[in-house]
């Protein structure tokens, strides 16, 4: 392979001459992938000609957008690029990458390049720190570059002391401000220790708060994800990324870059997101194999081993992660959601969280929470309280086709065409005589009585007319809960 400025042009050669050259992996994308051999062309991942192919010539331009879950093909960091090895791999046949570079650019890691991410580019955008490098562009803010390198620094040492064990690789961070998006900030690693975060260029300084928490997380798959097979990487992504976004709580707030009442808040706006889902999958528990639940509900179950861990004396989330990986190293078949478990209780609170259906589930949770010290409290915003009446008043009127309302700044407006008097999208200044934007909860308590009594709920609109929507039963208050109380995140 050979970079040049809109990418890097990689050359195949064949062994023997072959009818059609297919891709190992197909969940790359490859829409910026070209095949620049006359004759032949790309197609589903496949290479096809007129006649046998002894080789061939790709150029790739990088991703145009980050996709949940995949790997990137090729991505920019200033003037040089990553790659990622596997998606060159050819079906069936052993392939290595070689690099051609000149004498100011390097390809790191310099072996192996095929089976990870490889960074090329220019030769200054590497420090060396020993046990790490870390590969960054000139134009990288200073603030968030250095808060990259310390909390790399930091997270590495804390996590070689908790868990007990040193990667089993020279680690290489690599950062990038060139990520084409949608998310401000995206980040994975690949199984030869290399982290590329990409952040969408100054989207981060919105979220700074969440830098160090990225990082970390990132750090600690070098830990649970590289150097060890992970069985159940794929059926169940909790288990890994759960144990990372939870070691992302625990590791800044140990070194002092997070409060325990922010690890609080962090870990309620989990337990939240991952009841919501539960609740839109009826109660049952949801696969958990895509979308924000693996993280929300993967935090969740490790919090909960650790605090039991921790409440019967038997050491804690790092103390059962550092066992469980060394012994993995070790074996073939690495390690999988069977070894995690058997590490808790078979009366574990983790089984409340997985099992398919467990009757009043969540009250189950919060009650076993409280005896391991944790109080919660159900806190929802007045938000949350104004969705809940909207939405119960218009499940009541809206008969077919779908409802819901949109939460404009100073206009809220109501959605569906099936809503009997609510229908036609009408701008709604009060319920109830409150407004529900200012004041969601008084608004909610005031509908709730109404249609405890039976009573019309009465919306005024903003073009002067008085709305009158039935409401046969009681709302249910929101669930939003909120942790007041827990035993230290910190060690
Ligand atoms: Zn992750």
């Amino acid at each position: 392979m050979t970079q040049t400025s809109e990418g890097m042009v990689v050359r195949y050669a064949l062994s023997a001459p072959s009818d059609s050259f297919a891709f190992a992996d197909k969940d790359i994308i490859r829409d910026q992938w070209r095949v620049t051999t006359p004759g032949l062309k790309l197609s589903d991942g496949v290479v096809t000609g007129d006649g046998p192919i002894s080789g061939f010539e790709l150029m790739i331009t990088p991703d145009l957008a980050e996709v949940d879950r995949v790997y990137v093909g090729l991505s920019r960091t200033g003037n040089g690029f990553v790659l990622y090895g596997p998606g060159l791999k050819g079906e069936g046949i052993s392939t290595t990458l070689r690099a051609e570079i000149d004498g100011a650019s390097v390809a790191v890691p310099s072996s192996d390049a095929i089976d990870g991410y490889v960074f090329v580019g220019p030769k200054d955008y590497v420090a060396d720190y020993g046990d790490a490098l870390v590969i960054a562009p000139p134009q990288l803010a200073s603030e968030l570059d250095q808060s990259i390198r310390n909390e790399f620094a930091g997270s590495r040492a804390f996590y070689r002391s908790r868990l007990g064990i040193a990667p089993t690789l020279k680690p290489v961070l690599v950062v990038s401000v060139d990520s084409p998006g949608p998310s401000a900030f995206r980040g994975d690693v690949t199984d030869t220790g290399v982290i590329s975060l990409r952040f969408k260029g100054e989207g981060w300084r919105s979220a700074q708060e969440e830098v160090s928490p990225f990082v970390w997380h990132e750090a600690f798959h070098l830990w649970n994800g590289h150097g060890v097979h992970n069985r159940d990487g794929d059926t169940a992504p909790w288990l890994h990324e759960g144990s990372a976004e939870y070691a992302a709580i625990t590791g800044p707030v140990s070194s002092g870059g997070m409060s325990e009442d922010q690890a609080r808040a962090r870990m309620s706006t989990k337990m939240n997101g991952c009841r919501r889902t539960y609740q839109n999958a009826g109660g049952r528990r949801p696969a958990l194999r895509s979308g924000s639940a693996v993280y929300d509900c993967g935090t969740v179950v490790q919090w909960i081993a650790d605090l039991e861990l921790r409440h019967a004396g038997k050491g804690d989330f790092f103390s059962l992660w550092g066992r469980m990986l060394e012994t993995a190293r070790s074996q073939a078949d690495g390690f999988g959601t069977a070894e995690f478990l058997a590490a808790l209780s078979d009366t574990s609170a983790v089984h409340l969280v997985l099992d398919p259906q467990v009757e009043g589930r969540w009250d189950k949770i919060r009650d076993r929470l409280a005896d391991l010290g944790v109080t919660v409290v159900n806190a929802p915003t007045d938000q949350e309280f104004m969705a809940a009446a909207l939405f119960h008043v218009a499940k009541a009127n809206c008969l077919t086709g779908s409802y819901g309302f949109y939460n404009e700044p100073g206009a809220l407006k109501l959605d569906g065409e099936n809503c009997g008097p609510l229908s036609g999208g009408p701008i709604i200044d009060s319920v109830e005589g409150f407004n529900p934007q200012a004041v969601g909860q008084a608004m909610f308590d005031a509908v709730k009585a109404r249609c405890a009594a039976g009573q019309s709920v009465r919306y005024r609109t903003r073009d002067g007319r008085t709305l009158e929507a039935a409401c046969p039963t009681e709302p249910a208050v929101p669930q939003a809960w909120r942790i007041v109380e827990a035993p230290s995140f910190g060690r």
